[in-house]
């Protein structure tokens, strides 16, 4: 569905078809001409026609189809229309292929039956499933959300809307334009809505997605995006007079993109989206922020190599047992918190689930059995629920009466307010249960679907039904016994429906009112008036016995929609029920602690373990402390041999930090911090190269983003910034960096392999130096992982080449150029070259500029008016003193 698509679901039937060549519209049969009136509110998406049991794709659609999901290509009318088809029960299957594959695709249904049709067959495109608007359980991944977002310009500032039409969540947000690709990224969308650009060629907004964020781009008219339709449409949706009713001002441009993704929602689910619920607003400054490359380098959700999600903080950090729960880990741990109430109120659940293994088991164990309920809940919104699902539903919220006990015998106020939003469903599940047969089928149409004693007619038909089968059974003993042929037997086929089967040799005893139908191999087949009699009574019960079932099934479907809010409720609880419950099962199987929020803006790490590569490790993982104060001792340069574990451990801080935002215990005996506003990290860029940006380029990109933005709360991680230029120019960058975040007095950790930097804890107080300590044993090194006070004393660079397998001769060559490199650069006098020369020039470079401050600040806060001039002179004076003494006696009288 995208700008071509047509803008009304009904049909016209004077619409002008856009046939391709060679199909004239006066030859079409019926059937074609509807085809081509659905293909034409399809739009770019594949239509599949339903004809009797297949979906029939023809033309373009259906080279495609037999291209992508390799079915065979045929063709009708003497090969002038290519024709490709899927049987109906196999739909789900070849709709995911498609949907994986970036396609849309339009359904046709057949809306009654084709033997009841006069003329052609009444059909209807009844949903349009795209990337981003999925609800059918085999197309969605279990334990990610399938999120559709829009985004709208505004000026400098970017509305977006995301909605999850499977759980009916819908969120808005405004970001300004820098930031626009990190919450893009952070949403994750499916499919991007975009207003159609008016020039020709890519809109800078379309630019930028599709390199930095990479989502498939669906566009939509301008006017979808317009205030007024969008006011009108919300207010529609949600039944309210006036948006201020969930705290909406005005329609600004997030409440715009809002209203396109409600009118795509429409336009292709074609049914009610009672479950929607109003937006609710994200701000920006409520989550610790994490831009996209902070994401991936700390490898949150995957990894940086194999795009994988083993090897990543969310999985070593998921032990939750139902799907709802995993969907929302991912959602925390993406948008950690700031609030340290609301971090508190997770950490105490956490606790207290913690210390009762009995009460944590049982729980977990009903949050298993519980199973999805929103995208069931979902799916009975947009009506595609089946009699075996609404039935699984209500097994499931049977489960939520021992889960509110096993909750309330824990006796604490946070696990009281979850136990009340897991209630009022029990007579929702009674109801369900004792209605439905426990194993209901997944088609509506063809009975067996209630249990019996719940309806009087039901009953009444099933009986008619199954006594007709002592009916024939009856019938049949007395025609033997009338006729006295032992062998008669009566039997059923589709042409001739019941009949009387004689074998030849009794051909002479067949009673006269036996009317001949068939001649088998050894026998005749007869029928009799009665049997026809009986005949169109049990067929007909049958099939008005399924009809009812369907209409009491649509009837049981509605009034679970009634629970719809109530239901969304329970499920939001019971995600996070399970999230939490999950990370107290964590924090006891790995012995992680409740990290202590401060105000101070400290960050301290006693025995801290990276949570992922302790996981993953064969050896004993060494455990590691850390300090960081903002303002104080705040930036730690961390030197040391390569594979010594310094990316290690300043990742590690990195994501103890985070998982302590999220609520979530850490993997250390005492972590003590003050809340961080952002994580910024520049860490190893290997896979960048293969997005065409050099290697260097991508590493000062990062670090001018950090640069700007960093402010005093935010805790930074760098990895070797410089290496990607000559020594020279590298030693120089990173200097003057670190010297910029030393003065910014963020809580920074920076890996380095440039000695040089280590000279810079004597300039500047908030730089201090630390090493990872290794053993020199033989001509060997090992490795110890221990982060230790003090500057590295050398690089070891030729003993890891040793360990790389370097040849021999070469690591000799090399030990040779080493020497005599270091004779000729050896420092005077032992002291750090660096920093000698650096004081030399102190007093001319000025690192951070304090006498011209001050001075300026004097010179503002002096009003001229009231300085006599022999004041006025002593003010000079003393402002050249404090440039220097000897500037001053220069220039003295
Ligand atoms: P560097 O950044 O100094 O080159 P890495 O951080 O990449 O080193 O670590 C090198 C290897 O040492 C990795 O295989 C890592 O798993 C292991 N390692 C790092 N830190 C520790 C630790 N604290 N305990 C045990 N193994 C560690």
């Amino acid at each position: 569905m995208g700008s071509t698509a047509s803008k009304s679901p009904e049909i016209d039937a004077e619409v002008t078809l856009s046939l391709p060549d060679g199909v004239d519209a006066e030859q079409l049969t019926p059937a074609m001409r509807q085809y081509w009136e659905h293909k034409k509110q399809a739009g770019d998406a594949i239509l599949m026609f339903r004809m009797g049991d297949f979906y029939e794709m023809f033309y373009d659609d259906a080279e495609l189809a037999a291209r992508v999901l390799g079915i065979a290509l045929t063709s009708r009318d003497r090969g002038k229309t290519p024709l490709a088809g899927i049987p109906h029960h196999a739909l789900e299957t070849y709709l995911s292929k498609l949907v994986v594959a970036g396609y849309k695709v339009a359904i046709s249904e057949q809306m009654e039956d084709a033997k009841h049709a006069k003329g052609v067959v009444k059909r209807a495109v009844v949903r349009v499933v795209t990337p981003g608007t999925l609800t059918d359980e085999a197309l969605l991944e279990t334990n990610r959300s399938n999120v559709l977002a829009a985004v709208c310009e505004d000026g400098e500032r970017f509305g977006i809307a995301a909605v999850e039409l499977a759980a009916g969540e819908m969120t808005v947000t405004s970001v300004a334009r820098e930031s626009l690709a990190d919450e893009l990224n952070r949403i994750a969308p499916s499919e991007i809505l975009l207003p159609e650009p008016d020039g020709v060629g890519r809109s800078p907004l379309e630019a930028l997605i599709r390199e930095r964020v990479g989502t498939p781009i669906t566009y939509r008219g301008e006017l979808e995006f317009a205030a007024e339709r969008a006011g009108e449409l919300l207010r529609r949706q949600f039944g309210v007079a006036s948006l201020e009713a969930f705290g909406f001002e005005r329609v600004d441009a997030s409440l715009r993109a809002a209203g396109a993704v409600l009118a795509y929602l429409n336009e292709t689910q074609r049914t009610a989206l009672e479950h929607i619920r109003p937006p609710r607003r994200r701000s920006v400054t409520q989550y610790l922020e994490l831009d996209t490359v902070t994401l991936r380098s700390l490898e949150v959700e995957r990894t940086l190599r194999g795009n994988a999600r083993e090897g990543t903080l969310l999985s070593a950090v998921d032990l939750t047992r139902n799907p709802m729960g995993a969907r929302l880990l991912r959602r925390w741990l993406c948008y950690p918190l700031r609030d340290v109430a609301e971090i508190g109120r997770r950490q105490d659940v956490i606790e207290l689930l913690r210390g009762d293994d009995g009460a944590r088991d049982a729980i977990r164990g009903h949050l298993h059995d519980i199973g999805d309920i929103e995208r069931r809940t979902a799916r009975i919104a947009v009506k595609r629920t089946n009699p075996r699902e609404l039935r699984a539903m209500g097994d499931a919220l049977n489960e939520l009466a021992p889960l509110r006990m096993a909750l309330r015998g824990l006796a604490m106020r946070a696990l009281d307010g979850l136990a009340e939003r897991l209630e009022g469903l029990d007579e929702l599940a009674d109801r369900l249960c004792e209605q439905l047969e426990r194993s209901a089928p997944l088609a509506m149409r063809e009975g067996g679907i209630f249990q019996s004693g719940r309806n009087a007619e039901l009953d009444r038909l099933r009986v008619v039904g199954r006594d007709g089968r002592q009916w024939l059974a009856n019938y049949q003993a007395r025609e033997l016994e009338r006729t006295g042929i032992a062998n008669l037997k009566i039997g059923y086929n589709k042409v001739f429906g019941y009949y009387i089967e004689i074998t030849h040799a009794h051909r002479e005893r067949v009673p006269d009112e036996y009317v001949r139908k068939q001649t088998v191999k050894n026998a005749e087949r007869y029928i009799t008036d009665e049997l026809k009699r009986f005949e169109g009574e049990a067929l007909s019960a049958e099939s008005r016995a399924n009809d009812l079932e369907y209409e009491l099934f649509q009837g049981l479907r509605a009034e679970t929609a009634a629970f719809i809010p109530k239901l969304q409720d329970a499920a939001g609880a019971l995600a996070e029920l399970d999230v939490l419950a999950g990370w107290a099962e964590l924090a006891v199987r790995r012995d992680y602690c409740r990290p202590e929020f401060v105000d101070e803006p400290v960050l301290e790490i006693e025995q801290g373990r990276h949570a992922v590569v302790e996981q993953s490790h064969e050896v004993r993982f060494v455990p590691n402390e850390t300090r960081l104060i903002a303002g104080g001792d705040s930036c730690g340069l961390i030197t040391g041999p390569n594979m010594a574990g310094k990316s290690t451990y300043i990742r590690q801080v990195a994501l103890l930090t985070l998982l302590a935002h999220c609520g979530c215990c850490v993997p250390a005996r005492r972590m003590r911090l003050g809340v961080v506003d952002r994580i910024f990290t520049r860490v190893g860029a290997s896979d960048e190269l293969a997005r065409g940006q050099s290697t260097f380029m991508v590493e000062m990109l990062e670090t001018a983003n950090i640069l700007h933005n960093a402010t005093r709360r935010s805790l930074v991680i760098l990895d070797e910034v410089g290496r990607g230029t000559s020594t020279f120019d590298g030693v120089a960058l990173a200097w003057a960096i670190t010297e910029h975040l030393a003065k910014c007095g963020c809580r920074t950790l920076f890996a380095t392999h440039y000695h040089e930097l280590t000279e810079l804890a004597e300039l500047l107080g908030p730089v201090f130096n630390l090493n990872v300590e290794v053993r020199e044993y033989e001509d060997r090194i090992v490795f110890l992982h221990r982060i230790v006070a003090g500057a590295a004393d050398r690089s070891y660079g030729l003993h890891v080449g040793k360990l790389a397998g370097l040849p021999a001769a070469v690591l000799e060559r090399a030990g040779a150029v080493l020497n005599e490199l270091e004779k000729t650069f050896a420092r005077e006098s032992q002291r750090p070259a660096l920093a000698a020369a650096q004081r030399r020039r102190q007093r001319q470079l000025r690192l951070f500029d304090e006498p011209e401050e001050a001075i300026v600040r004097e010179l503002r806060e002096t009003a001229c008016g009231e300085v006599e001039p022999a004041a006025a002179l002593e003010l000079i004076r003393k402002w050249r003193g404090k440039l220097g003494a000897d500037e001053a006696r220069a220039g003295g009288p």
